[in-house]
């Protein structure tokens, strides 16, 4: 077994603290991976917090992983040692049912395998994520950071990148389309810059004025502060394309209103509690009220590449492991400008 050193949450209230575990010996098509850095994603919290249903501890999170090759199993054939690499929110699916076979392994009929706080599909072990110095992963589930990527901010594309870039294409926001994003955290602003760089006309929807001028550096046509209800009159039936990436509960009528006719607002975000929602603004203009979780392996290389061309990169704030819990905190107050990445070179 190979040894692992990992930051863990032990129940729902106690900080974050050292954990030491093992990782399997790589198998045939598996790849061993040093891990350099990893993003604190809203959903780490979400989850060691039991704020989704209880979780299994103790749990390592982070599924915002880069890293670069230790070693490949006597069979891999896409990686070899020395290469930058990265590892989203899945490390395994059933790679048979008909959606894995369309490359929607986030879709996967049996259920993927999530990085951490899941059980290997073979029962053998917990799954435990980026938040430590070393995993091991098969290699369909390895993706290919291109040498135009930093590490550091490879790190947050895995997955706030991949859930901002899949509803992005499936909506097909391009020149032409009126995008507004709800929400200017990891998720939003990596949503601000891609829809940018898709050509869209694109707005972002702020709880408050604070992040206006980031917003429009970032790449945002508008900035909308909705703290005073005002914007939703004035804003009313202006967009083709909302993506909410909002972590806590708000009331979902407000926005609807805020779409054209045949509109769509898709859903990332996952508060805690259900959203209220009228369907009266939904009716009235044949809206459409969808959701979207992550993007498959496919789409996830495609992102990447399309953000080295297009030289997109998060905006992040290295953090030692020591400082997990002080970044939880931040996070929770929107006080994140505007991804958190663990410098895990430096774990105890
Ligand atoms: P984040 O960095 O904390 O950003 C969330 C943003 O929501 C904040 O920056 C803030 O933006 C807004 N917000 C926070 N509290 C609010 C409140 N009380 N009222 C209104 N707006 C508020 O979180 P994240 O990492 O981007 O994740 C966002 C959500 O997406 C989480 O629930 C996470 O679990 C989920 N997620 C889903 C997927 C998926 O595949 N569907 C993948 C990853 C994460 P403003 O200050 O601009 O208003
Ligand atoms: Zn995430």
């Amino acid at each position: 077994m190979i040894q692992a050193k990992g930051i863990a949450a032990f129940s729902a209230k106690e900080p974050l603290g050292p954990y030491s575990f093992t990782r399997r010996d790589p198998k045939d098509h598996d790849v061993v991976i040093d891990i350099k850095y990893c993003g604190i994603c809203h959903s780490d919290i979400h989850t060691v917090r039991s704020e989704w249903g209880e979780a299994a501890y103790p749990v390592v999170p982070g599924h915002e992983i880069a890293g670069i090759v230790r070693a490949v199993g006597p069979k891999v054939t896409k990686y070899k040692v020395g290469q930058h690499v990265g590892v989203g929110c899945m490390v395994d699916s059933c790679q048979e049912c008909a959606h894995c076979e369309q490359d929607l392994e986030n879709y996967c009929l049996k259920g993927f395998t999530g990085t951490y706080n899941a059980m290997e599909r073979d029962g053998s072990a917990p799954t435990q994520g980026g938040y430590s110095n070393v995993i091991v992963v098969r290699e369909e589930f390895v993706l290919n950071i291109p040498e135009a990527l930093p590490l550091d901010k490879a790190a947050p594309l895995l997955c706030a990148g991949i859930t901002l870039y899949s509803p992005l294409r499936h909506w097909k926001a391009g020149p032409g389309k009126k995008v507004a994003i709800m929400g200017l955290g990891g998720l939003g602003h990596m949503g601000v810059k891609i829809a940018r760089a898709m050509g869209a006309d694109v707005t972002v929807l702020s709880h408050s004025d604070r992040k206006k001028e980031d917003a429009l550096r970032m790449g945002a046509h508008h900035f909308v502060s909705t703290h005073d209800g005002s914007a939703f009159e004035k804003y009313a039936g202006q967009f083709d394309l909302i993506i909410n990436t909002v972590s806590a509960d708000l009331n979902m009528g407000d926005y609807f209103g805020l779409l054209k006719l045949d509109g769509s607002l898709v859903v990332v975000g996952l508060p805690e509690n259900p959203l209220s929602i009228s369907p009266f603004p939904l009716v009235m203009m044949r809206r459409s009220y969808a959701g979207s979780l992550i993007g498959g392996i496919m789409e996830t290389q495609e992102m990447l590449d399309f953000c080295a061309k297009h030289n997109i990169a998060p905006e992040i704030e290295i953090v030692p492991p020591t400082q997990v819990n002080e970044a939880y905190t931040r996070v929770i107050k929107s006080d994140v400008r505007y991804r958190f990445v663990i410098d895990m070179s430096k774990i105890a």
